[in-house]
């Protein structure tokens, strides 16, 4: 498969800090991949440098296999998108789509035809002649990515495109969203720091944290195998606990935790005795009241403390005996436990394999 993006061992400083530090990953063509992070992380540094709005300090950036070093913005095939699309509210939506066109100085019947096809790939046929404050939220975005597309780059580079947007149609564009960029084919590069939106729209998440990679996998594998701590953390509600190592069995070990609890958890091998490891179970591992008997299972009586509906889904908050930590306990959808109160004690329990397992130091 073709690579369109590659970035490698790609660092940035401003002074005596650091942004970006050692980045490297490729992006086969017509693969939607986001970088997920906190504000701050350095997601928006990485970008603007494959945009070349600003130089790497170190390593290289390649499109397309040639290396972008030295070259302007504008002599890149890429575009960028930002999270205020930037439309020009004077022209109509044509006048917006053509306008890199003529930039380029492009026949006008060439730029009629190009601009015609586009807002038929982008589901706006018809639309040209609207005025840009005529449009919706969702045919804005659709009108900025078409001005874009218009000039078919090799990738698509989008700083939080839907971060303006409220929450219903965010929810909307993102489906939107995906299915436009399956459509179309181009390499779209997403930044958000929003988690939901990284893995309902990309084929592969880059999880980013104090300007390194900590891991580049599909949404399905950062969600059930996250490598550290951090992706643990960010991505998808987790219970998290801390605990020390008391003796370890093939790649089994049992812990306990500050408040004396005993857990068995599934976990890398280099987890010696007297290790502190912080461990992580995924509120839909916990079962409640779970068969007796069943081998690596972790159990515990719990009190709920405040039962959280959705509409879609029902959460117990709940924490073991009067106080301490609290847990999140996703509810099975058959409504089999509609009965549950705040105040009632239940038992619960989750299979020693389900917890992810870390040392840290
Ligand atoms: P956000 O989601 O809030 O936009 P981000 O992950 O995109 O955050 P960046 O904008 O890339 O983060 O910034 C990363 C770090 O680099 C921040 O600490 C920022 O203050 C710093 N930084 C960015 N640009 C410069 C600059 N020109 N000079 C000095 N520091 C900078």
């Amino acid at each position: 498969m073709a690579v369109d993006l590659s970035v490698e061992k790609v660092t940035k400083t401003f002074g005596d800090f650091t942004a970006v530090s050692d980045v490297s990953f490729a992006v086969e063509k017509g693969r939607f991949f986001s970088i997920l992070g906190p504000s701050g992380c350095g997601k928006t540094t990485l970008l603007r440098m494959i945009a070349g709005f600003i130089e790497p300090t170190g390593g290289r950036i390649l499109i397309r296999g040639s290396d972008m070093a030295g070259r302007a913005p504008n002599r890149r095939p890429v575009n960028l998108i930002f999270q205020h699309l930037a439309l020009f509210p004077m022209m109509n939506v044509a006048g917006n789509i053509a306008f890199g066109l003529e930039r380029r100085k492009e026949k006008k019947p060439d730029i009629d035809r190009k601009v015609a096809e586009i807002l038929e790939r982008v589901g706006l046929p018809g639309f040209g002649s609207k005025k840009i404050d005529q449009l919706s939220g969702g045919q804005k975005q659709r009108v900025a990515i078409a001005r874009c597309l218009v000039l078919d780059p090799a990738v698509l580079l989008l700083d939080e495109p839907l971060g303006a947007l409220d929450l219903k149609l965010r929810e909307q564009m993102k489906v939107e969203l995906k299915k436009l960029q399956v459509q179309v084919g181009t390499t779209f590069i997403y930044i958000t720091h929003d988690q939901s939106e990284a893995l309902v729209m990309s084929d592969h998440v880059a999880v980013m944290n104090n300007g390194r990679f900590e891991q580049v996998d599909t949404p399905r594998n950062l969600y059930a195998h996250p490598k550290t701590p951090f992706v643990a953390r960010f991505v998808g509600d987790n219970n998290a606990w801390k605990g020390t190592v008391r003796d370890q069995q093939e790649d089994l070990c049992r812990l306990e935790t500050a408040d004396g609890q005993m857990f068995t958890a599934a976990g890398a091998p280099d987890l010696a005795p007297g290790a502190t490891v912080a461990f992580f179970i995924r509120p839909e591992a916990i079962i409640i009241a779970p068969e007796a008997g069943v081998q690596h299972f972790n159990r515990l009586t719990v009190t709920i403390r405040s039962i959280l509906f959705d509409g879609a889904n029902s959460r117990l908050l709940a924490t073991p005996g009067d106080g301490g930590e609290e847990l999140m306990i996703a509810l099975p959808q058959n409504r089999q436990y509609d009965h549950l109160a705040v105040g009632d004690r239940i038992d619960i329990g989750w299979n020693a394999r389900s917890a992810s397992c870390f040392k840290v130091s």
